[in-house]
């Protein structure tokens, strides 16, 4: 029977998991992901975390509980940085350490540290460390790495040609109207939040249900992410927001996206300066409608749907105006 390691759908699961899935099945290991969320799961998360961590952290507690029972190992990489002089969030770097300290019964945890900070470090060293658990051929090891290094290249082929990262496995969110949509409203936002049907109380799949076309920041090639995000005054050093960051303002100034939705964390410092930074950017540079929603366990879903069907409607309306002041 074949080692299984659990992997938490959680944090960066909405980015990797294409590549991490083809790695660990190249070395012949089976991979069990943990349940979408409930409530639940969310509570077990709330309940074995400190108060002071953000939703997104207490809700990946709760996904490593949901698989502590039913693997050999869970997979926790330990995220420090996935781009050169820029680092990820402080609380990815020790989720690890506080899962292991709060929670007890655990199998063993893979927490190989992902640190891409200095220049002509490779992705390698941490498939290198995760693969010698599992083998002692480092031909294999190699190999796995290649392919999860296509599959990851992949995924963001299909990102680019449109889909979102929930599409690229097997489940979609709601039905995308395509270009029957009148609407094209870009959701900025980190991907565990927007992604995450319960915790963005499918926000995605009720913008599509009410007619709207939903971009990301993830559909956006890197290139395009880090042209625009030059125009801070100054490089933001956590690569996620600085991904929100770049790609809001790309949104803004393509005339075929009608409207903005920032999503952020309560408790969430980066996320507190990143909406702060794409308002002041709406207000100076652009008439375009922004909306900012935080979330958090206590969010009531009514007030949710009503506000993005206000948005929606506000949207609809002033485009109405413009058609009519086109006329003039
Ligand atoms: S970036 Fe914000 S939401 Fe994400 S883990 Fe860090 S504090 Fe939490």
């Amino acid at each position: 029977m074949s080692v299984k390691v659990g992997i938490p759908k959680a944090l960066l699961f909405y980015y990797y998991y294409p590549q991490w899935k083809t790695f660990f099945t190249k070395l012949g290991v089976k991979t069990v992901i943990s349940r979408d969320t409930t409530r639940g799961l969310l509570e077990k998360g709330l309940q074995s975390t400190v108060d002071e961590a953000c939703l997104p952290v207490k809700l990946a507690v709760g996904h490593v509980l949901d698989l502590r029972d039913r693997v050999d190992y869970i997979f926790l990489p330990r995220m420090v940085s996935t781009a050169v002089r820029e680092y990820i969030c402080p609380k990815f770097l020790g989720f690890p350490d506080m899962v292991r300290n709060t929670i007890e019964g655990l199998p063993p945890l893979i927490d190989c540290n992902v640190d891409l900070y200095r220049r002509g470090s490779s992705p390698y060293e941490f498939f290198y460390s995760v693969g010698k658990l599992f083998t002692r051929n480092p031909a294999r090891i190699f190999m796995a790495y290649r392919a999860s290094f296509d599959a990851l290249q992949q995924q963001y082929r299909a990102l680019e040609s449109g889909k979102l990262p929930c599409e690229t496995d097997k489940s979609a969110i709601g039905t995308d109207a395509g270009q029957y949509s009148d609407l094209r409203i870009a959701v900025i936002g980190h991907p565990y939040n927007i992604y995450d049907r319960f915790i963005s109380m499918n926000m995605i799949g009720r913008l599509r249900e009410n007619g709207a076309h939903v971009v990301t920041a993830d559909q956006l090639p890197e290139h395009v992410i880090r042209r625009e995000s030059q125009k801070l005054p100054k490089k933001l050093f956590w690569t996620l927001n600085q991904r929100m960051t770049g790609a809001a303002y790309h949104y803004f100034a393509r005339p075929d996206v009608h409207g903005v939705i920032h999503v952020a964390s309560f408790g969430c410092g980066p996320d507190s300066m990143t909406g702060e930074l794409i308002e002041r950017f709406a207000r100076r540079q652009t008439r375009k409608p922004l909306l900012n929603l935080t979330i958090d366990e206590h969010t009531g879903e009514a007030g949710m749907v009503t506000r993005l069907e206000a948005f929606l409607d506000m949207v609809r309306w002033r485009r109405s105006l413009e058609d009519v002041a086109a006329t003039l």
